[in-house]
């Protein structure tokens, strides 16, 4: 069965990109649980976390915790979670290996509450919110 995300790193299927490098892709989800939920992915298809080489795991996770961190730095959110799926048993639902950075805004109202269909609007607004933080993100993944 084809990978959705395969599709996405190759750029045959489209998606709303955050950021991208030879390494890892950053986009939106497409059912966000927030505004600016991301998924982060090696290019490279691994089925989970437990799959990924890694020197790939170190920089994906490193790169997840960076997004994470400007959320709460640069965008004041009052909270981010930053979390992966293993296995059906555990909610994987798409066997790629990606992690979920979800800024939480306000009130906690359970893990998955709030998830919707993400919009063009929504989409829009939110990569803007990030078009001039690519300059953070690269002095970042070059200072490990
Ligand atoms: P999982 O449950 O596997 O950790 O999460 C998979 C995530 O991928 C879900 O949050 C789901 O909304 C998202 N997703 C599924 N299909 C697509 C897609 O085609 N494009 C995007 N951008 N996200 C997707
Ligand atoms: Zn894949």
């Amino acid at each position: 069965m084809a990978c959705i995300f395969c599709g996405i790193a190759r750029g045959e299927v489209s998606s709303n990109i955050i950021y991208e490098d030879d390494l890892n892709m950053v986009f939106l989800d497409i059912y966000p649980v927030s505004k600016g939920h991301l998924l982060v992915i090696p290019r490279e298809h691994y089925e989970s976390i437990h799959d990924t080489p890694d020197k790939l795991l170190a920089r994906t996770w490193f790169l997840s915790s960076v997004l994470g961190r400007i959320y709460r730095v640069e965008f004041d959110a009052p909270g981010v979670n930053i979390v992966t799926n293993s296995g059906g048993s555990a909610g994987q639902v798409i066997f790629h290996f990606h992690v979920h950075v979800i800024p939480r805004w306000g009130r906690y109202g359970g893990f998955w509450s709030g998830r919707h269909r993400l919009t063009e609007d929504e989409a829009k607004e939110v990569i803007d919110m990030w078009s001039d933080k690519t300059g953070i993100i690269r002095d970042a993944l070059n200072n490990i």
